[in-house]
Parts: C-alpha cells; sequence; structure tokens
C-alpha cells in the first residue's frame, strides 16, 4: 500500500533555498532566510507559503502538510514517535468502507520525505486514486461541457442575471459550469460591485486565486464543497442587496463578506472537530483552543490570497487589517458560538443599538450574514433546499461509518441505523435554524428575510411529517 501526503500549494517551478531545507521541520519560498520565523507584521505578510510541521509554529501560513491523502486501501496508520503510537486516519474511509490496514512507522517517515512530494498532483481533489511509485505527472483537467457545447455557458450567464434571487438554482448553475461554480459565481460578482476596478485587481491574479479557491474544496465530500461554498456565497449576494446593509456596507464591506463566504469552508475534511479531536489529527493539535476547522478555513484563506497575489499591491497594513476581518468572520461560522451570537444579536435588537454607521456594528452584521448563510439551507425554496439535506445527512452517515469501524463510538447525528434524515432536519431546523433566521428577519424587516422564513417553517412541516 503507498500512502501519499498532499503539499499544499506552493510555486513548485521556484527551487527551494537549502538554508531553508535545512532547517528542521519549516519551508519557506521566501530567499530571505532573515525573514523566516519574523513576528513583525511586515515580516509576516511577506512569509508566503510557509509550511511548518511544527504545531508550535503558529506564524506559519499554510499547515497542510501531513493532511492525508491516501491512496491503497489503508485507514489507520501507526506511527512510532518517540515511543509511541500515533493514529492517523485516512479520510477516504468515508468513501471506501471496505480497506482497513496499518502502515509501519518507518513507511510514515518515507513517506514525509520533502523532496518526493514537492511536484504533487495538485488537483488530487478532482482525481481518481493516485498511482503508487514515483509521483506520476497530473492528469489532464476533466473538462466536457464546455468543450463540447458553449451553449451551456451561455445558459450559466443568462443565470447570472439572477444571481441576487433566493430561488437560484445553485445545483442546476453547477451543471452549466461544468463544476466552476464557485469561480463564476465570484467572478460574476466582483464585476458585479465593481470591485476589481475599486481595488485595481490583477484579472489574472484573480483567475489564479478563483482556481486554488476551487481546488481546495474536495469533491469527495458529499456536502462541504466548492457548491456549498458557491452557495453561501450566492446567498450573502442576496444579504448585500438588503436595504439595512446595501445603503451602509463600504466597498471593504463588499470585499470582505464575498472573500468571507467563499473561503469560509476551504479544505473542509467531511468530518467534524470532535472527529478530529478523536482522531488525533494534526490540526486539532494545531488549534487546541478550539475552532479547529474554522482556524484551518482562515489560515488557508489567507495563503491562497497571499500565493495568488490578489491583494499584494495593497498597502500591508490594509491587507493585515483585511485578514484579521477575514479571520473574525470565518470564526463566527463556528456552531458552537452560535448561542453566543443569538445573545449578542437579541440584546442589540431589544436595544435597537446597532448603527450601521458604526464600523464595528457592520461587521458585525456582516459575521450575522455570514452565519445565516452558511446554515441557509432550510431558508430555500424546498426543491433545492430538500437536496442539500441529503447531502448534508449523508456526510455525517459517512462519518459515523467510520467511527463505527474506528471506535464503536459513533457521534450523535452521525448513526444511519438510529438516526433518519427527518428527524435530523427536524431538529436542525427547530433549534439551530429557525433561532437565527426569526432574529435575522427582525433585524432586516425586508420581504427577503420573511420569505426565508415562510421556506423554513413550509420546510419544517415538510421534514416533521406534518406536511400535506
Ligand atoms: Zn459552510
Amino acid at each position: 500500500m503507498e500512502v501519499y501526503y498532499q503539499l499544499p500549494v506552493l510555486a513548485l517551478d521556484r527551487p527551494v533555498p537549502k538554508h531553508v531545507l535545512g532547517r528542521r521541520g519549516a519551508i519557506s519560498l521566501n530567499s530571505n532566510a532573515s525573514l523566516f520565523g519574523g513576528r513583525s507584521p511586515r515580516q509576516l505578510s511577506k512569509r508566503r507559503g510557509a509550511i511548518s510541521y511544527d504545531r508550535t509554529d503558529q506564524t506559519a501560513l499554510f499547515i497542510c502538510l501531513l493532511d492525508m491523502r491516501l491512496t491503497g486501501r489503508g485507514i489507520i496508520i501507526k506511527s512510532e514517535k518517540r515511543g509511541g503510537t500515533k493514529l492517523w486516519v485516512d479520510f477516504r474511509l468515508l468513501h471506501n468502507q471496505s480497506g482497513v490496514g496499518c502502515v509501519s512507522g518507518k513507511r510514515h517517515r518515507q513517506h514525509l520525505s520533502l523532496q518526493r512530494y514537492l511536484h504533487p498532483i495538485r488537483g488530487f481533489s478532482n482525481s481518481p486514486a493516485l498511482p503508487t511509485g514515483p509521483v506520476a505527472p497530473p492528469p489532464p483537467p476533466q473538462r466536457t461541457l464546455g468543450l463540447l457545447d458553449q451553449q451551456y455557458y451561455g445558459q450559466a450567464s443568462v443565470m447570472l442575471k439572477r444571481v441576487a434571487s433566493w430561488n437560484f438554482d445553485i445545483f442546476l448553475f453547477d451543471r452549466l459550469t461544468d463544476g466552476e461554480t464557485l469561480g463564476c459565481v465570484l467572478q460574476h460578482l466582483f464585476h458585479k460591485y465593481g470591485l476589481i476596478e475599486l481595488f485595481g485587481l490583477d484579472p489574472l491574479r484573480f483567475h489564479k486565486f478563483a482556481g486554488l479557491l476551487q481546488e481546495y474544496y474536495y469533491t469527495r465530500n458529499p456536502y462541504h464543497t466548492s457548491v456549498h461554498a458557491a452557495d453561501v456565497t450566492q446567498a450573502m449576494c442576496c444579504f448585500l442587496q438588503e436595504p439595512k446593509l446595501a445603503q451602509s456596507l463600504t466597498s471593504w464591506d463588499i470585499l470582505l463578506a464575498l472573500l468571507g463566504a467563499a473561503t469560509h469552508d476551504l479544505s473542509h475534511p467531511g468530518v467534524t472537530q470532535d472527529f478530529l479531536i478523536k482522531s488525533n489529527h494534526y490540526l486539532a493539535l494545531l488549534y487546541q483552543d478550539g475552532a479547529v476547522l474554522e482556524n484551518h478555513h482562515w489560515k488557508l484563506g489567507v495563503c491562497i490570497l497571499r500565493e495568488s497575489g490578489l491583494l499584494s499591491h495593497l498597502p500591508v497594513e490594509d491587507r493585515l487589517c483585511f485578514e484579521g476581518r477575514l479571520n473574525s468572520l470565518i470564526l463566527a461560522t463556528d456552531i458552537s458560538k452560535q448561542r453566543e451570537f443569538l445573545s449578542r444579536f437579541d440584546a442589540h435588537l431589544k436595544n435597537d443599538d446597532l448603527s450601521m454607521n458604526n464600523g464595528n456594528d457592520r461587521h458585525f452584521i456582516l459575521q450575522m450574514a455570514l452565519k445565516c448563510a452558511d446554515i441557509c439551507n432550510p431558508c430555500r425554496p424546498a426543491v433545492i433546499s430538500k437536496q442539500w439535506s441529503h447531502m448534508v445527512t449523508q456526510e455525517f452517515f459517512q462519518q459515523g461509518d467510520m467511527e463505527r469501524v474506528l471506535w464503536q463510538e459513533i457521534s450523535p447525528l452521525c448513526d444511519r441505523h438510529s438516526n433518519d434524515m427527518a428527524s435530523i432536519q427536524t431538529d436542525f431546523i427547530s433549534f439551530v435554524a429557525e433561532p437565527l433566521f426569526t432574529q435575522w428577519a427582525k433585524f432586516c424587516k425586508s420581504p427577503l428575510s420573511r420569505c426565508m422564513l415562510g421556506n423554513l417553517q413550509e420546510n419544517k412541516r415538510y421534514w416533521s411529517g406534518s406536511a400535506p
């Protein structure tokens, strides 16, 4: 059995200096070694593409090396480390429940060899199992519809004219764009809001940025894919049209909202934070303070921003401020913070003290908007909402299948034998979605927010069995 570790995005055609490789556990593409480990914001901002194996190295922007992208049939790797045994989990089990096996620690270390993987296949997420032996060149991208029939793109363009419509069918759009949904939606919205001209963005860099985004959402996840990110971005676009927001938001706010939505689930492994903790995943060790997934999404988003150079022409202070705001925006999607956000929102609504002229208040509203966009599936029209329900349930159950094999202890909602989609959806809508969207409707007081609540009630009736 062969094991592959996918390296993160790097300019792989650039030689890595020896003095950098010699530094244990770290790579920097910046040839200025003095910058490596530098703590000042200016230094950090130049530390593009840095990798670290060291979980205490919080300044590394992109800590992804141990992200398991395994081939073969094994699901468990045992790595003997200083007398202890470390359990690693192959997430491919989510898609192949038959294979169970172990890889020796020697094999583990062998595959950690850096040079061996300095030319990995980037597009692994869309590729079949990687070949064994020496790394093969990447397969040509599978593009069919666009090559066969440009009419599909024509229809996609027509759909984009209604991108701010709440009934926008993201699944149809995904078919029409041959899976390029996120890039197409984002590019259209950047033009729609004039962000390309306002911020002087380089179209080629934007293209690279959008491509990297698309690449780092994994198509093998049933739910957390680039289609979900595109759906959240499209929902955010709808919220930006709300009169309460549209009258006050600045261009920076709009840029932040769209990029926050597009990056908020980057490199999602398709399992929950609790699963990562139980499996000793390196991300859980890295972000011991919590918000494991959200921190990872944010860091990867920043890395892709820097790797693409999308904002590199802007003053460094502006970029760092933007990255900080992106952090608090994405971390707001941590569902464990839901109660805290609802309490704050409720207090603001009761006191009627939110001022959209105040930058902090606007940011809080953007956080609430992203939270709404992230879990807005029950507020979509029934035909769209049901598709999302199937997909998220499938992801829960796949995690449960893996937990059954590994620990015999299955997370709540993840056991396909004792849970059903209707009860999962009914509980989610009643206890998570409804309180949030009720408050959102109180704030917006708009036709859209009322329409969303109406859809939510209809979907709740359907799942609870009271639908006609
Ligand atoms: Zn999400």
